[in-house]
């Protein structure tokens, strides 16, 4: 591989992985970019370290990152770069799975700024965009013309147009609209020489700048000289990603810019794209066909294709039964699945008629009754109905991904494709290759383009999950070829697959690659080592886990072991759960969700889920230098999680970044001293009931100007900020009600919030559990001292041990009731649900779990008794007509949104929405800091303050988490209730009341 070799790059770093700062060239290269630029200049260790992975198993610390504010500026970069002889790496979400998104360069992150729609042509239906526009964002834009861009990866949140260009991505629907390379139509690029060529259709001969039309002419050169070469090597398959577009290239006309679409940042840096847009088809129907076995199904699939359907996914029975035990996707599997298949296969057909579609859906039926198998289809035409089915498909991957313990589903031989005629036989034999490796894999995903997706799990941080990952690539391998299929058939080359090249194409071709390489990228600078010149797959220095990783051992302050599954996870548990992050980038999404509050405002990696993940895990093992764990700069990557616990939820691999960060807290301050706001929300339980006999006196500092500004000055409280008053009334459940206590008991949790600052929700509380006839009580520390507190304010400063302390009590006082299964209700979500989230990792036990289930949102518990049939509760209605409800982010993160509608939907003529919000912003008193209001402020205006401005008169805010209402009411003329308020006020007013205080027993 002489041309090959030679390809290798003539940067003059060094090749290992070096200690910064490491290199004369690299302190030139950031003082000049530091000098010359208006984008991001990153140099820092944390962030070498956020941009050292991908979605792949490798880790490579980059030289250096640069966050271009525009197309002028990326471009000045990469002429530093050049200028300098540093290599160069273009990003986009960094969303790959082979490991073409890491390396030894300087990385230009196109995803922050190069996000704009350049220049439209509705009538014909072509788009310039810059590189870093996000699909999802582009199909936003154009979907109200009745077009979109048809290549629809599953990542469409975050994949970038560059980044799907660069590797030729295909999406499920590739059957009807093809790859990337189907797609887009011009490239305009730059060139490591300097030009900035536009790459687009030649004809016969090529027009353009010199530098184009000798970039044309020697690729078309080698094409004439390979073209044999081609007809025999280049697999004759749609799903074909590997190498450069050589048999794209002809004598004839041909598009220059299909040659850089897969090119994965090797030749050139794209600019601006031009993509071909499709019509967005108006009717989707869909037909679950059911198949008693896997391989009936890879057996029938060549013949359902034949009904031009536009997609043919497969889900197994792993798949199937793992979806079922998620609560997200339990009731969609339940409502289409008949029986026990053994595979599922959706077939969609979409186009301009429904009724053609409903008629190709009745042939799939017939076609199977056909082919042996009656009645094995279940139709689906309602499209909300489709669309929670695609989505069990979309989430395939992370279901599977969310497997604790030592090892992991890995991708490597995620995507070979094979002609649909072996698909049968090539999965039967792959599954007996990982049979003889001793593993296992699950199989879903593109089955009308036999590009079936595959994980065998293995332990990458071994060196016999290296060495199986070698032995099962080269017996998979050696299948694709004797089916004459695609090796990479849809992630691309990468780190992975690379050097897989030339064992698939020959080396001819392998060569004719390492010319287009030389032609395009003289000096080798453009991504090195992927495509060309590439390193072993299994070299465990590029590994993410390399020989010899091991993380430091801490004195965890919670309960990890949940996490100590596997011999290799002993005694490591928060080590561990830091490690389910796999990089997939799904928390870099904009969607109705809330993952991931920080980053949606600051688009920063180091705000994101995955830039905190990936720090935390560096300095766990030490490759971010001694103490990095405690230092500032970890402390500023955690400061803007604003503990939403979006993540937990939303992270397919469950990522809980709200309570890694009390962690991170309790260990930082073990060295840092607390600031006095810390302290001062830390230990607001135990001061309340001293403050509160002074009300007026505590409230002073919202009523004197001079004082808020001095107490932003001293404590760092924003001086624009109210905060909560202090209220004479406030709720010590001392009510009694004449008759004393009739019908079930029920436990009122009063939270520090509710009982000191807004009793009337308390109060409210029990009016409605009153007016349904429960035996309220009001829970009360056992001692008999200071309300009960569920210690949260501590847990929000890192203070784990008082927290403990907190939750101990809380126990005492709560056993007597939980001991007879009485439910526990709280009001204040953060609070509540504490007791079912943080208690476990505070208390862990028996007596914690039966708490845990025992407690329900106010919500939960109505939603709960109605469904029982045990609700009696009159509502007569209210004077307002709509409720708009803005979810608190524990809320969403427990799912319980859902009955808090239900619980709505009680009151008679009451219209309920709930506002597509993510976190208000206000997260505890994260928002009160001086140095936080901006951000948070930004958060809340990203969707819930513009929604709360636009509601009329006649509608009423509901928002049930305290800092909620609070930003509301700081940022907008409304004032927002909580649930048991509305509910209060809708009550018969002739209702009894029998509202008690009991002791606890
Ligand atoms: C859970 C999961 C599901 C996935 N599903 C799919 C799927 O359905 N279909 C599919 O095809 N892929 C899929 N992928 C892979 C990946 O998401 C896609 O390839 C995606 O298009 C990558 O986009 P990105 O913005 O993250 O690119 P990155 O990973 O950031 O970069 C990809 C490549 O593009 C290059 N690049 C980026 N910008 C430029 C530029 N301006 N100029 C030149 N080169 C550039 C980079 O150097 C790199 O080589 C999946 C990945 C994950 C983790
Ligand atoms: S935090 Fe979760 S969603 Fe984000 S990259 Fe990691 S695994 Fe993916
Ligand atoms: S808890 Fe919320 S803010 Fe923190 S990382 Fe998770 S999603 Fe982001």
């Amino acid at each position: 591989m002489g041309d090959n070799e030679g390809a290798k790059g003539t940067s003059k770093y060094p090749t290992d992985t070096p200690k910064w700062p490491y290199n004369s060239v690299v302190e030139a290269l950031q003082t000049r970019l530091r000098s010359e630029l208006d984008g991001e200049v990153l140099f820092d260790e944390f962030s070498l370290g956020r941009y050292s992975s991908d979605a792949s198993i490798y880790q490579i610390t980059p030289l250096g990152i640069v966050v271009p504010v525009s197309s002028d500026d990326a471009l000045r970069a990469l002429e530093i770069a050049a200028d300098e002889d540093v290599a160069i790496l273009p990003r986009g979400a960094g969303t790959s799975q082979c490991g073409q998104a890491v390396g030894q360069a300087l990385i230009i992150d196109n995803s922050k700024y190069l996000r704009n729609v350049l220049d439209f042509d509705a009538a014909g239906h072509t788009v310039w965009v810059e590189p870093g526009v996000v699909l999802d964002s582009l199909n936003a834009f154009l979907r109200p013309h009745g077009l979109w861009f048809p290549v629809d990866v599953s990542t469409s949140a975050q994949a970038t147009i560059g980044g799907m260009t660069a590797n030729n991505s295909c999406g499920a629907r590739s059957i009807r609209y093809g790859n990337m390379v189907h797609n887009v139509l011009a490239v305009e690029a730059w060139l490591t020489s300097g030009d900035t060529v536009e790459f687009a259709e030649v004809g016969d001969n090529a027009e353009g700048s010199v530098r184009y039309r000798q970039l044309v002419d020697r690729v078309r050169a080698l094409y004439v000289r390979e073209e044999d070469e081609i007809a025999a090597r280049v697999p004759d398959v749609q799903r074909r990603v590997a190498g450069y577009n050589l048999d794209m290239v002809s004598t004839g006309p041909f598009n220059m810019a299909h040659l850089l679409v897969g090119s994965e940042g090797t030749l050139a840096y794209f600019r601006r794209i031009k993509l071909k847009l499709s019509p967005a088809p108006p009717h989707k129907v869909l037909g679950v066909v059911h198949f008693p076995t896997f391989r009936k199904a890879m057996e029938l699939t060549q013949h359902i294709v034949k009904l031009e359907p536009s997609a043919v996914e497969l889900i197994d029975r792993t798949m199937i039964d793992l979806s079922r035990e998620n609560p997200a996707f339990r009731e969609t599997i339940d409502s289409t699945v008949r029986g026990e298949p053994d595979a599922i296969l959706l077939v969609e057909f979409a186009g301009e008629s429904e009724a053609d579609q409903l008629k190709k859906l009745a042939s799939l039926s017939v076609l199977m009754g056909d082919l042996g198998l009656p009645g094995s289809v279940v139709a689906i035409e309602d499209a909300k109905h489709q669309k929670a089915v695609w989505s069990v498909r979309k989430a395939g991957l992370n279901i599977m991904m969310s497997m604790k313990g030592d090892g992991k589903p890995v991708s490597f031989i995620e995507d070979c494709a094979v002609p649909l005629e072996h698909l049968a036989e090539y999965t039967d034999r792959l599954t007996q290759v990982f049979e003889k490796h001793g593993t296992r894999a699950t199989w879903y995903a593109h089955a009308s383009v036999g590009c079936l997706h595959v994980r065998p799990v293995l332990d990458m941080r071994s060196a016999s999950g290296a060495e199986k990952m070698r032995a099962i690539a080269e017996e998979a391998c050696e299948l694709v070829r004797q089916y004459k299929g695609s090796y990479s058939g849809e992630h691309g080359d990468g780190l992975v697959r690379s050097e897989w090249i030339e064992r698939v194409y020959g080396p001819r071709l392998s060569s004719a690659f390492a010319e287009i390489k030389k032609a395009f990228d003289p000096k080798g600078l453009m991504n090195p080592g992927k495509i060309v010149a590439p390193t072993k797959m299994d070299d465990r220095t590029l590994f993410r886990y390399k020989p010899g990783y091991s993380t430091l051992p801490i004195h965890s302050g919670l309960d990890w072991s949940g996490h100590e599954v596997g011999e290799g996870n002993r005694d490591r548990g928060f080590a561990a759960a830091i490690e389910m992050c796999n990089n997939n980038g799904h928390c870099r999404k904009f969607d109705a969700g809330t993952m991931c509050p920080s980053y949606r405002v600051t688009r920063n990696e180091r705000d994101l889920t995955r830039g905190r993940a990936n720090s935390l895990r560096l300095a766990m093992s030490g490759q971010l230098g001694p103490d990095a764990l405690v230092s500032d700069e970890m402390y500023k990557t955690m400061e803007l999680c604003v503990s939403c616990k979006g993540c937990k939820r939303e992270c397919p691999t469950g990522v809980d970044m709200a309570a890694m960060k009390i962690e991170f807290l309790y260990q930082y301050h073990q060295r840092h001293r607390r600031s006095l706001m810390d302290k001062l929300v830390a230990y607001l339980p135990r001061y309340a009931p001293t403050l509160a006999r002074v009300p007026r006196l505590a409230n002073l500092r919202n009523q004197i100007p001079g004082l808020a500004i001095l107490s932003e000055k001293i404590i760092g409280l924003s001086a624009g900020r109210s905060l909560p008053a202090w209220r004479r009334d406030r709720f010590l459940g001392q009510v009694e009600v004449p008759g004393g206590a009739r019908g079930p008991e029920v436990v009122l949790l009063a939270d520090t919030f509710n009982t000191w600052f807004e009793p009337e929700n308390l109060r409210a509380a029990v009016a409605v559990f009153s007016a349904a006839n429960y035996n309220t009580t009001v829970a009360e520390s056992a001692d008999g001292g200071r309300p009960l507190c569920c210690g949260r304010t501590f847990l929000a400063t890192g203070m784990i041990n008082e927290a403990r302390a907190e939750a101990k009590r809380m126990l005492d006082a709560l056993r007597p009731f939980v001991e007879r299964g009485i439910p526990v209700v709280g009001l204040e979500p953060s609070c509540l649900f504490g007791l079912r989230d943080e208690f476990r990792l505070l208390l862990p036990g028996e007596e914690t779990d039966a708490l845990a289930k025992l407690a329900l949102t106010f919500e939960e518990f109505l939603a709960r008794e109605h469904t029982a049939g045990r609700l009696n509760l009159r509502l007569v209605g209210l004077p307002v007509r709509r409720a708009l409800v803005h979810g608190h982010c524990h809320q969403r993160a427990f799912d319980v949104m859902p009955t808090v509608i239900e619980v709505l939907n009680m009151i008679p003529n009451l219209e309920t929405e709930i506002i597509q919000s993510g976190c208000c912003g206000m997260a505890g008193a994260f928002g009160y800091a001086a140095r936080h209001v901006d951000l948070s402020r930004k958060m809340a205006e990203l969707s819930l303050l513009p929604a709360v401005r636009a509601a009329t008169e006649d509608t009423v805010i509901v928002a049930d988490g305290t800092s909620c209402r609070h930003q509301i009411a700081d940022f907008t003329e409304r004032k927002a209730l909580h649930v048991a308020r509305v509910l209060a006020d809708a009550l018969d007013d002739q209702a009894d009341k029998k509202i008690v205080k009991r002791q606890p027993a």
